[in-house]
């Protein structure tokens, strides 16, 4: 039985690479017909906050991911590490150790200087069982380190195929704090075990703690589960996706009126071969599996993005997308209408304005005032519009004879701009007829306005 889990610390909202990360988990239970478990990772006590716990269980169920159990949280659960620790110490497969902060980081600096990596240079590993017992009676802080043999370490990852570390990668790591609190290796592993997990899907960034993380579930006694490493994502520089590339925040693309969908389905290629990219998830679930995920370095597109919340704006029921983008249903042809010319939801909203705002939008009030010929057009188009009973499209055309010297490509920007306030949209002969009149001949007054000021 496949049980996987997604661990993200509340230290922040759900940053994309991590909604990567908890929906292939998602779709691997899925297709296996396992348990999708979420774990809270806060024993940050600093960092961690409750408001970042709600915003990314509520950005996962806008994914579309429901989890089976949890969230348990880490920091409910600091007896069971500490139980788990001392066993190990009972063992005699971690040790006391009572040096310092400030011997520590000489230490570290003289391996440095050395150009050694900066490894803990065992001085505690020998003490004697009475020495240890006799300073911790006497009150003298101590951690508790993992006694590794130090061997080197071989897996097979899921993804990236056989990874292999070297003699004395896996170190004599710290697993239970000065104050008692678990290091994140320690509480990983015993939620690892205890929870029964049997793939840990995850980040790239870490796979160098795999083997201190198998390592310490040998010394538990328990079995690692399958480990497989999908790769981080990177901005266009190649430089790990951050703030400088722009929204990187699932609650940030969600505000920018990206469908779940489309964040989904684009998320489910990354990395990954697929014979088609548009897919439901249903789609992405049947076709999913480690097997399909390389490791090769992952660029987040904004336009790719883009282009796939197009197509599921353009796919989606006129009535659902009204109703996603908090549209009144009473609006749903003009919806419609304007769909097509939508990147985002909120770029669906602005579009709509065309059919109830009477203004003007700043790039198409400049182009009407580089236009000679737009006076002339306005006062025929208002004059047309003017005419009881309306006017249709084609006879509103057939008045306007298109004035010397003007290309007829220009005569229908002008027009566009006065219909629907706009340089761009779509066909002008589909929003006509959903213009009310009195928005088009107030944008025609507030043009002629600014001209007789300019
Ligand atoms: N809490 C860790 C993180 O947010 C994940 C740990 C893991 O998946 O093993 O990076």
């Amino acid at each position: 039985m496949v049980r996987v889990r997604f661990a993200p610390s509340p230290t922040g909202h759900l940053h994309v690479g991590n909604a990567k990360t908890a929906l292939f988990n998602w779709f691997f239970a899925r297709k296996y017909e396992g348990s999708f478990i979420l774990r809270m990772e806060d024993t940050d006590m600093e960092r961690s906050d409750a408001a970042y716990e709600r915003s990314i269980t509520e950005d996962l169920a806008w994914l579309g991911i429901a989890w089976d159990e949890g969230p348990l949280r880490q920091s409910e659960r600091l007896d069971i590490y500490r139980s788990h620790a001392l066993s190990l110490l009972e063992k005699g497969l971690a040790y006391r150790c009572f040096c310092g902060e400030e011997e520590l980081a000489a230490a570290r600096q003289s391996s440095l200087a050395r150009g050694e990596p900066p490894r803990y240079n065992g001085k505690c590993r020998d003490l004697s069982a009475g020495e240890a017992s006799r300073l911790a009676a006497k009150g003298q802080p101590f951690t508790l380190r993992f006694r590794s043999d130090g061997r080197p370490v071989t897996f097979r990852d899921g993804i990236r195929g056989e990874l292999s570390f070297p003699r004395g990668h896996v170190d004599d790591l710290i697993i239970l704090r000065r104050d008692g609190t678990p290091t994140y290796n320690l509480a990983v592993v015993v939620d690892d075990m205890l929870m029964g997990i049997t793939h840990v899907i995850r980040g790239g960034d870490h796979i160098s703690n795999t083997p201190r993380q198998m390592a310490l579930i040998n010394a538990l006694g328990g079995r690692p589960p399958e480990y497989a490493h999908h790769s981080l994502l990177i901005g266009p520089d190649r430089k790990p996706l951050s703030k400088r590339h722009g929204a990187t925040r699932v609650t940030d693309f969600r505000a920018m009126g990206i469908v779940s969908e489309a964040l989904v389905n684009y998320l489910s290629t990354m990395g990954r071969n697929v014979a088609v990219e548009l897919m439901d998830p249903d789609e992405i679930v049947r076709t999913f599996s480690l097997d399909s995920v390389s490791g090769s370095d992952n660029i987040f597109d904004m336009e790719k993005l883009l282009w796939f919340n197009r197509e599921y704006l353009k796919r989606m029921p006129p009535a659902v997308l009204a109703d996603r983008a908090g549209i009144d249903a009473s609006r749903v042809e003009k919806v419609s209408v304007v769909r097509e010319n939508a990147s985002t939801l909120t770029d669906l909203r602005e579009y709509m304005e065309m059919f109830d705002r009477a203004e003007l939008r700043p790039e198409a009030l400049r182009y009407l005032m580089k236009m000679d010929a737009a006076g002339e057009i306005a006062k025929t188009v208002r004059s047309r519009l003017a005419v009881r009973g309306g006017v249709t499209f084609d006879e509103l055309t057939a008045a306007l004879t298109v004035p010397v010297g003007l290309r007829k490509r220009d005569l229908f920007m002008i027009l566009r701009a006065f219909v629907t306030g706009r340089s761009e949209g779509p066909p002008l002969r589909d929003v006509f007829p959903l213009v009310p009149l009195e928005v088009i001949t107030g944008r025609i007054d507030a043009y002629l306005e600014h001209r007789h000021e300019g």
